[in-house]
């Protein structure tokens, strides 16, 4: 049995810190070269299984150095990886070059990301029935996403954070429980004049048709919505050092406590201690905490 089931990325982040971005045909010497495993999926699955959820990732990487890196890094965390495909492309990689000031320019190679195809998810039918919770976002094919959907079993819940955001289909948008975004997603899936208040967004969002909606806030929290009604749920005061995939640490602690049956508000209020957590610490995976740590934050 597994508490979450998350479908999605698995990517390599290659970081190189330098002076100055490289402008158009000219070469700048960096740092050494960091390696960290990162991805939305790969991000969600460690964070949840940090914490101490059951957990299975669906994923594709390639046959290569970076593909056993993502795997070593996974089960170190205690993710299941009987459900991560190898080999039909290149692991996908992140190239980061970072400035001093933080601004970073990034090229994404989905590589295997994007080889994930609707086949594997239906291939993937004894981890729907093992799964309490089914989490995706939006760094694998959209018909793969779709695919997911329509294997749902009548015990799934799902859980999607459409980032990076696009528009999408209506079946999709209706088997949303909650539809996760930060304001930036928001205003994609709303297009133009969604208002200025997130309670906008969240009205808004309802009407294209999710069971429910939260809207992440950063250091203000969230905003959790459905058909009863609307709550601001705030998060933890915390020195923030590095809000690197406090959004993916948020999403994957909201699905875990929801599968446990808590409420909107109450798993949304864990997840803020946990997205709060995470900001706490340089990298993503790296600044994951464990269930012990978020108690501590109180
Ligand atoms: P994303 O990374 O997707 O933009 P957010 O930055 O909104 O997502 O972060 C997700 C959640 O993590 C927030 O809703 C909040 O609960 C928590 N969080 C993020 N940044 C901070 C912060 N600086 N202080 C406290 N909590 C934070």
């Amino acid at each position: 049995m597994y508490d979450l089931l998350v479908v999605g990325s698995a990517n390599a982040d290659l970081v190189i810190g330098v002076e100055r971005r490289p402008a158009a045909g000219e070469t700048v010497l960096g740092s050494d070269l960091a390696v960290h495993p990162g991805g939305k999926g790969g991000n969600q699955a460690v964070a949840a299984a940090r914490l101490g959820a059951r957990t299975a990732l669906l994923a594709r990487v390639g046959d290569d150095a970076h593909g056993r890196l993502l795997l070593d890094s996974q089960r170190e965390a205690g993710v299941d990886t009987a459900g991560v495909l190898v080999g039909g492309a290149p692991t996908g990689v992140a190239l980061i070059t970072v400035d001093p000031s933080g601004d970073n320019s990034i090229v994404v190679s989905p590589g295997a990301n994007g080889r994930l195809t609707p086949g594997d998810a239906r291939g993937a039918a004894a981890l729907f029935r093992a799964a309490q919770v089914v989490s995706t976002q939006l760094e694998i094919p959209l018909e793969t996403v779709v695919e997911v959907v329509r294997n749902l079993l009548p015990h799934n819940r799902f859980v999607l954070n459409p980032s990076p955001p696009r528009a999408l289909p209506q079946e999709v948008l209706a088997a949303c429980d909650p539809l996760i975004v930060n304001e930036h997603e928001a205003r994609v899936l709303l297009g133009a004049a969604p208002g200025i208040e997130p309670e906008e967004w969240a009205a808004a969002l309802l009407a294209l048709g999710p069971r429910s909606v939260v809207v992440t806030l950063g250091a203000a929290g969230s905003l959790v919505a459905d058909a009863d009604g609307m709550t601001r749920v705030p998060s933890v005061r915390v020195a923030a050092v590095d809000t690197t995939g406090a959004g993916d640490a948020f999403t994957a602690a909201l699905a875990w406590r929801l599968g446990l049956g808590e409420s909107l508000a109450v798993a949304a209020g864990y997840a803020s201690r946990v997205g709060a957590a995470a900001v706490t610490k340089a990298g993503a995976q790296e600044s994951y905490p464990t269930a012990a740590e978020v108690e501590a934050l109180r």
